[in-house]
């Protein structure tokens, strides 16, 4: 992998924050975008713009070929069967309210459903409110001090009862991976379905959603190189047939009186109205993109910046990393003892270095440490090691100026 010149593909890495180069190490909140997909965008909009699946057109009838070429890519690289398991969202936060809120007409008082102790809020809310509408009852797996999810307890937390079993692939605030083969095999021996929050996981493995058997899988194209307000849900065919469309409007029926709507065939049964259609087309372009740079590459090379941030940071006095697992992303998650995260994220970015600091909106993970947030580093492969070098450097300096 040739650093440098994948650096060249992203023009904001090229930027200055405060009077230094940009270190941008806030990828596990968004990615930042190359070239590449820029381009997908503006060739979009300058050749090819109009409504999709509706005009006799030629102009409507390319963009909508793209559109639909965008999904066969996409259902490629997760390995979905069909195309039409597909179902292009605006991000994870949209695809786990849809299947949430179908789920409402699936369930009874007294079903349960399982969560991890480890999820981002967008797949505890959904949920939450599901269990109010419907009475079902919601469970969590918790997880140990080091981050990794209690999977005997999990094990007894199944029953017959288990409609619904939910875990991020990743966690965004710790980086740690969990074993989601176990929690599907797991679920499915009880008659449960499972959905994985991918959001986490996709900028750095390719899931096959055949191999691991899931039931429906989210993610969200923006921490993937791909722009902000489009994902996607993937969703076996028996279940996308067995839930309910989430939105009506146009775009979704088979035939509309006032009597009476049927509604379209998959996929378009839950994609109402006019999609963001040069978003999903610039996803297809993000996956191409990050398929050619090649993902055993980008997860060879992440793992040495984790490595190595891992232990340049660990030398730092009284600096603590939460999520220690030797299973885990690049993402790095620490406090040091005395200072708010808040102060140190806050000199960090006067020296040009952006990381995230707070809960990571994953409130309950902060409330089992006991501590209002961490400062989250997260790393993606336009990253060097020369980075992390600022980034500790920067690090220290907070450190003297706080304590
Ligand atoms: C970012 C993230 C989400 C939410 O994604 P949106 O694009 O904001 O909808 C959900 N889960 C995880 C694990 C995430 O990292």
């Amino acid at each position: 992998m040739d650093i440098q010149k994948i650096r060249e593909d992203f023009p904001i890495l090229k930027r200055e924050i405060n009077g230094y180069p940009l270190v941008y190490f806030d990828n596990a909140a968004t990615s930042q975008t190359p070239k590449q997909v820029m381009d997908c965008i503006v060739d979009y909009y300058s050749n090819y713009n109009a409504n999709i699946h509706r005009g006799v057109h030629t102009l409507s009838q390319e963009a909508t070929d793209l559109y639909e070429a965008s999904r066969k890519k996409i259902q490629a690289h997760f390995n979905a069967k069909k195309d039409y398991e597909i179902i292009f969202t605006s991000g994870t936060t949209h695809s786990i309210n849809l299947v949430a809120n179908g789920f409402s007409a699936l369930l009874k008082e007294g079903d349960e459903l399982i969560v991890s102790a480890l999820e981002h809020h967008s797949n505890i809310v959904p949920w939450q409110m599901l269990c109010e509408r419907t009475g079902a009852v919601l469970k969590v797996i918790p997880m140990d001090e080091n981050g990794e999810l209690k999977m005997d307890v999990y094990s007894e937390l199944l029953s017959d009862k288990t409609k619904l079993v939910f875990c991020n692939h990743i966690s965004n605030a710790l980086g740690v991976i969990n074993p989601i083969e176990e929690i599907i095999a797991k679920a499915h021996a009880v008659g449960a379905a499972v959905l994985i929050d991918g959001a986490q996981a996709c900028p750095h493995i390719k899931p096959d959603v055949q191999a691991l058997d899931v039931d429906f899988y989210v993610a969200s194209a923006h921490k993937m190189c791909g722009p902000t307000g489009v994902g996607m849900l993937y969703g076996k065919e028996e279940w996308l047939k067995k839930l309910p469309p989430y939105q009506g409007g146009g775009e979704m029926i088979a035939e509309v009186t006032f009597e009476k709507t049927t509604y379209a065939d998959l996929p378009h049964k839950f994609e109402a109205g006019t999609p963001n259609i040069c978003g999903g087309i610039a996803f297809g372009a993000a996956i191409d993109y990050m398929n050619n740079i090649g993902f055993d590459a980008i997860l060879a090379y992440e793992n040495e910046l984790l490595k190595y941030g891992t232990e340049k940071l660990n030398e730092i006095e009284g600096l603590k990393i939460y999520g220690v697992s030797d299973k885990k992303a690049s993402v790095i998650s620490f406090n040091i003892e005395g200072i708010h995260p808040y102060d140190i994220g806050t000199i960090v970015d006067k020296l040009g270095v952006a990381v995230r600091t707070g809960h990571h909106c994953a409130q309950p993970i902060m409330d089992f440490f006991k501590i209002p947030g961490t400062v989250r580093a997260s790393f993606a492969f336009y990253n060097t090691k020369e980075e992390i070098d600022v980034l500790v450097a920067a690090v220290k300096k907070a450190s003297m100026m706080l304590s």
